[in-house]
């Protein structure tokens, strides 16, 4: 159940790096390697864009009715359904997820897969009449696929790219997280399974600097879509720039929640800690800065810290744990610095800000709540990733937007307030991609996710994850005498 073993997986095998080079993959409960991982370089990445393109350029995957490829994408949701206990097992162990969450990601992928399928068969084109001329929109996959994911829930997070690649008849190369490649490992026999030809879809497993710079370097790979950090998307923007590739950047948070005082509290209060505190606060849109009218402040804070003592810390396994382990040690390392700085800074430490006693090994952290963070603090500016809120009291609305837009972030805010004119007002404010209003992170597959400012370029969902993997082109054609000027006839 446990692999010892990742190999990539090009061409329909399983296969070591061609020089040999492996790296150890740890778990967050005892920081011990487990597995050893084919360490990718740009010979591997090369073997799998060539399986990719022939698999795209000879093969009849791209060429397909609509209806064939959904009905494959709708087998692999079927396969991750029937073994979602078993992914979401394998996840929490080589993530540190609690295992209970980890089971509603599986259930998500399996969503993106069977979401995808409805779209493509859906998909129509645009037409153009005017007198003497028609035109119409030809649709065709872009070719090769470069998908780049992170270590936070790596299988859902691979789903939210693959599924919208392949249903538009992309061929694919994964190169999944180098701190969490167990789950993507199930991906090959899925779907295979499933009917997906050999060669359409490939992983190269490896360091981000290597087999990722050598993904997005190569030239026979024409978009890259990218889930991470903000800092590795501009060093991946650089690079992509030399080829003019389609890019998709889905990066770094910081979000607002902002709690006005006519607020539903108890209801805010539940949120605002699901938001922040779920998937170990490894989460790219939680509101990881609680900004809180004055009138209600001090009561709030005492509430969160109450709630945050109360959550239960525990192996990412046991059903009861609603905070796991962090990932890695070097993340869990930088969290609890994180931790330090907030405290040097000042602001003052209402709950958490350290392991829990009963937790001697492993990357636990009690959820911390931050009170009095002021926005020239780094812990009100950057983002920790991990079980870490920052809690700021604010006097009047346009107080609480400036405090919202203070960063460079922009990927979501979540706002709490019966005032509907205000909703609509400071909704539209928030300089974020999504917003949602008197409810967490709820998403509807068919709208568009990303971020603005440091948080993202491009959105993916829907028909936006369509026109990403996809070239529109346009046919135009006379349907009666046209007019041309003729040049060079007196
Ligand atoms: P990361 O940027 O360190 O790594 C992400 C991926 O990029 C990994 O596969 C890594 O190997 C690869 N990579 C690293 N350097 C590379 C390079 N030079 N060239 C090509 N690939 C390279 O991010 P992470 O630490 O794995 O993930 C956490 C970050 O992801 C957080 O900032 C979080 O907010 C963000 N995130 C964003 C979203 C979103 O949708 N906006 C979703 C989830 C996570």
């Amino acid at each position: 159940m446990i692999p010892e073993q990742i190999l990539h997986y090009i061409s329909g095998r399983h296969v070591p790096s061609l020089d040999g080079r492996t790296f150890g993959v740890t778990d967050p409960v005892t920081n011990q390697v487990y597995a050893r991982a084919a360490a990718g370089g740009p010979a591997d990445v090369d073997a799998a864009v060539m399986a990719a393109r022939i698999a795209f350029e000879a093969g009849p995957w791209p060429h397909l009715a609509a209806r064939q490829r959904a009905k494959i994408l709708n087998r692999i949701a079927d396969a991750i359904e029937s073994r979602g206990a078993e992914i979401a097992e394998l996840e929490t162990f080589d993530t540190g997820l609690p295992v209970t969450q980890a089971k509603g990601q599986a259930a998500r992928a399996a969503e993106n897969y069977r979401y995808f399928a409805d779209v493509i068969v859906a998909q129509h084109e645009e037409a153009f009449s005017q007198p003497g001329q028609v035109g119409y929109v030809l649709r065709k996959p872009a070719g090769v696929a470069g998908l780049i994911t992170p270590w936070n829930t790596p299988f859902m997070l691979e789903s939210w790219k693959v599924a919208p690649a392949l249903a538009s008849g992309c061929t694919v190369v994964l190169k999944p997280a180098e701190w969490t490649p167990a789950s993507a490992s199930l991906l090959p026999e899925i779907m295979t399974e499933a009917g997906v030809p050999e060669g359409v879809f490939n992983i190269v497993h490896g360091i981000g600097e290597e087999a990722g710079a050598a993904l997005v370097a190569h030239p026979g790979v024409p978009l890259i879509s990218f889930t991470g950090e903000t800092t590795t998307g501009q060093v991946i923007m650089r690079s992509a720039a030399d080829h003019l590739k389609g890019l998709s950047m889905e990066l770094g948070g910081k979000s607002p929640c902002l709690i006005f005082a006519d607020a539903d509290l108890d209801a805010a209060i539940d949120s605002a800690l699901f938001g922040v505190m779920s998937l170990n606060g490894e989460r790219c849109t939680a509101g990881s800065r609680i900004l809180a009218e004055r009138s209600v402040y001090p009561a709030l804070v005492e509430r969160l810290a109450a709630r945050a003592a109360r959550i239960v810390v525990g192996p990412p396994s046991d059903p009861r744990t609603e905070v796991g382990a962090l990932v890695h040690p070097e993340h869990y390392a930088r969290v609890m610095d994180y931790v330090d700085i907030g405290v040097k800074e000042g602001a003052r430490l209402a709950a958490g800000g350290a392991r829990p006693a009963s937790l001697a090994d492993g990357n636990y952290l009690a959820p911390t709540v931050f009170a009095d963070v002021t926005p020239k603090m780094r812990i009100f500016q950057e983002e920790i990733f991990g079980p870490v809120v920052c809690v700021t009291p604010f006097d009047s609305e346009e107080e609480a937007v400036c405090l919202a837009n203070d960063t460079r972030y922009g990927l979501a805010a979540y706002l709490w307030t019966s005032d509907l004119r205000r909703a609509h007002r400071v909704a539209a404010a928030v300089e974020s991609g999504m917003t949602w209003v008197n409810s967490h992170n709820v998403r509807d597959l068919r709208t568009p996710f990303g971020g603005v400012k440091a948080s993202g370029l491009g959105r993916e969902g829907g028909q936006h994850s369509i026109d990403f993997y996809t070239e529109s082109r346009i046919v135009h054609v006379a349907t009666g005498d046209t007019h041309v000027p003729k040049f060079g006839a007196s």
